[in-house]
């Protein structure tokens, strides 16, 4: 058989969910805790093939290596060292598109930020991102080699992982549900529920199913305070204005003990106002959440600007005068162009995979 046919056919383990794992090994006739050895060594033992799976039968290693591949789905092209310690990593696709991550160290964590799709839909007009246009849903093997992948380059743990990086990660929910489900099981990656944040625009009927099938941190991306300059700005808001994003965000099931966020970028003369801010203030007093501030990183070729020190602490001020709880998020990386809105890659099928950009 032609061998490049085989690897289109086969897929690769890790697209397979826990549930579809066990339910492979059940029809199989073995036992279900073998579908937790194989999470083991998948996710944990971070085995390169199905034969090194010692505990597993010669025979149902054949049988895996036959109806599945494990290799990674993606190749690294460069990796980036920013002055503060973040990095940079811009990955190849089997397709040629490639995706960006980015690994911020902390004192007490590893943060890293994951892409969910090639481009954005959503075309929001400060991000990079979205200026490309959606071309792809990341599979979840892609999603998950991410992870892998930056694990195996650095000796401290990833310990938090937010979904901040190119694409909505609500538009490739089931993919999403799928990656945060291998995420999460102990006998797969087995990371705390409350180290995982997904950072939505606003697709509001996507925040309630998400709150229903898994339980995670959830950042909204608000960015401005009324629908008005919403509109403007991000035109999913013409689809869930304000008051629907803001219900459907505080019935989202957080896990025990953490705060639904907002963040709000904010651009010079747009929406960093004093008048904004007592807007916001309004919007969010009485609201449990937290939320995160971040001065618009400059991209080239967007139009917009950063705002002074000065005017990110005046807006600080007033939204704690509405007894908000407010932090100024530093932007990691931005030597490196890693900062939130500053990733961008090559998309050399942008005009040939138009018929994909509906997966
Ligand atoms: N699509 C999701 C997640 C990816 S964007 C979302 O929009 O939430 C992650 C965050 O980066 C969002 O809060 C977004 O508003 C912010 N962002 C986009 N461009 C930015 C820029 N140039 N400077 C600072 N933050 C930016
Ligand atoms: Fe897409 Fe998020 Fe960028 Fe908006 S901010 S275009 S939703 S990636």
């Amino acid at each position: 058989m032609d061998t490049k046919m085989l690897e289109k056919e086969t897929k690769n383990i890790k697209d397979l969910s826990p549930l579809e794992i066990e339910k492979f090994v059940l029809e199989n006739n073995m036992k279900p805790f073998r579908a937790k050895q194989i999470g083991k060594w998948v996710y944990q033992k971070k085995a390169a093939c199905f034969d090194e799976m010692s505990d597993l039968s010669k025979d149902f290693r054949d049988l895996l290596e036959l109806s599945f591949s494990m290799e990674h789905s993606i190749e690294l092209d460069l990796e980036q060292i920013s002055k503060d310690g973040t990095k940079k990593y811009l990955f190849n696709l089997s397709d040629g598109n490639q995706i960006e991550t980015v690994l911020i160290p902390e004192k007490s964590r590893n943060t890293l930020c994951i892409s969910s799709q090639v481009g954005c839909a959503l075309g929001c007009t400060f991000c990079l991102t979205g200026t490309v246009g959606k071309i792809r849903n990341l599979k979840p093997s892609e999603i998950l080699d991410q992870y892998l992948m930056v694990s195996k380059y650095n000796d401290d743990k990833v310990t938090n992982i937010v979904f901040m990086g190119m694409g909505e990660p609500l538009d490739n929910i089931n993919n999403l549900v799928r990656v945060i489900n291998i995420l999460t099981d102990p006998n797969y990656i087995g990371l705390s529920p409350k180290r995982i944040t997904v950072s939505t625009s606003g697709l509001v009927p996507k925040i309630k199913e998400l709150g229903e099938k898994v339980s995670v941190n959830l950042a909204v991306s608000l960015n401005a305070p009324t629908d008005e300059l919403r509109d403007e700005i991000m035109p999913v808001n013409k689809r869930y204005p304000i008051s629907a994003l803001i219900d459907a965000s505080v019935k989202f099931p957080v896990p025990n003990r953490k705060y639904l966020m907002f963040e709000y970028v904010l651009l010079k003369d747009v929406n960093d106002t004093d008048s904004d801010a007592h807007t916001l203030g309004r919007l969010l007093s009485g609201i449990k959440c937290k939320i995160n501030v971040i001065p618009f990183n400059e991209a080239q070729p967007l139009p917009y600007k950063s705002p002074s020190r000065e005017r990110v602490l005046k807006f600080q001020e007033i939204l704690i005068s509405y007894k908000i709880n407010v932090r100024i998020r530093k932007s990691r990386g931005s030597d490196i162009l890693g900062a939130c809105g500053q990733l961008a890659a090559k998309y050399p099928s942008k005009k040939t995979n138009k018929a994909q950009a509906n997966n």
